[in-house]
């Protein structure tokens, strides 16, 4: 007997992730029904993966249905919500039993992390695209926005940034072959801030995650705050590959334009600095001060050897190759 859209969905995905209390009705009926907690805000967010435009047709499925959730549970983080519900709508060029066992299995893993539960979907047939619609909460008014970074305001980001970037480039000679699978790990398997964006809500001022490139990212909070940007380019946090690739002679505007990193970069007031570096404390990754916000708008890049690049710097934009 042919595998059914119904066999697939029940199979794949209707008992996939872990039930939680707010959920009335989940996949199985014409829509699901929730129950937002009281007191809090409904935050939500979409993202679409397509193939052959933001991953290879051959990546292995598992970390496509980790990454798929990543890049939108990293929106979640970016507002400083705690994420709840997912919907899937998922094209499919054929059904592959495989590929979906891996592809589940990533998405699963990833989804229990973080108490989200799949509540519905879709499914097609057509060339392979993936997207994701999740759902989270915050306290009312209590968002990270773009729009609130201030003038004195610092420039903090998490992580390191360039990494996924410099995997899709290829690493460069000196690297070795443990340090180009991290990189690769890091383009293919990202790891949400999702923690961190929730303890960070009541100190920062504005925040964006790093999805186009740190420079065009943070040029969208200037944009929306109606403020500028200096950035010291020596305090930008990377990697020992990134920092081998970029002593070989590699182009400097890597760390500054390389997408796909999922960190978060957020503005703070200097008295909220204190408070921040010690949250940072309580997690694997560092959070660093690379800038400052300025009154006036315009982004500056000061150079190790006392230059001053202006930006923009181009980041990811899907239509300016078109
Ligand atoms: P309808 O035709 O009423 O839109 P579907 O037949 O598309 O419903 O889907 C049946 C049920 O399965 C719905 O509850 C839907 O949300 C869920 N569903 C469909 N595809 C997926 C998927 N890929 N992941 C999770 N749930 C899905
Ligand atoms: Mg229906």
């Amino acid at each position: 007997m042919p595998f059914s859209e119904f066999d697939l969905i029940d199979t794949y995905f209707s008992g996939l992730t872990d039930k939680r209390g707010d959920v009335m009705l989940g996949i199985g009926d014409d829509a699901a029904v929730l129950q937002p907690p009281e007191g809090q805000e409904l935050v939500v967010t979409t993202d679409t993966l397509v193939s052959g435009r933001h991953f290879s047709p051959d990546v292995d499925p598992e970390r496509l249905g980790h990454k798929v959730l990543a890049v939108n549970l990293s929106d979640l983080a970016s507002m400083g919500a705690e994420p709840a519900w997912a919907t899937l709508a998922l094209t499919l060029p054929q059904v592959d039993e495989a590929w979906l066992q891996s592809f589940s299995r990533g998405f699963a893993s990833l989804a229990r992390k973080h108490g989200v539960q799949l509540v519905g979907g879709d499914t097609t047939r057509g060339p392979l695209s993936i997207s994701i619609q999740l759902m989270g909460f915050v306290p009312s008014g209590e968002a990270m926005r773009r729009a609130g970074a201030q003038a004195g305001d610092l420039i903090y980001v998490t992580g390191t940034v360039g990494d996924a970037g410099l995997a899709l480039k290829g690493v460069s000679s000196g690297v070795h072959p443990a340090a180009a699978s991290e990189l690769q790990k890091r383009l293919e398997c990202p790891t949400p801030r999702v923690e961190e964006g929730k303890s960070l809500r009541h100190h920062a001022n504005a925040a964006i995650d790093i999805s186009d490139g740190l420079v065009a990212d943070l040029q969208h909070i200037c944009d929306a705050s109606g403020v500028g940007a200096i950035l010291n380019y020596v305090d930008i946090p990377l990697s020992p590959p990134l920092e081998i690739y970029l002593n070989e002679g590699g182009d400097w505007r890597l760390p500054l334009s390389a997408g796909d990193d999922y960190e978060l970069c957020l503005t703070v007031s200097p008295d909220k600095a204190d408070i921040v570096e010690r949250i940072a404390d309580d997690f694997d990754c560092d959070f660093t001060r690379i800038g400052v916000i300025t009154p006036s708008m315009g982004m500056n890049i000061l150079m190790k050897d006392g230059r001053t690049e202006h930006g923009p710097v181009p980041g990811y934009d899907h239509f300016a190759d078109e």
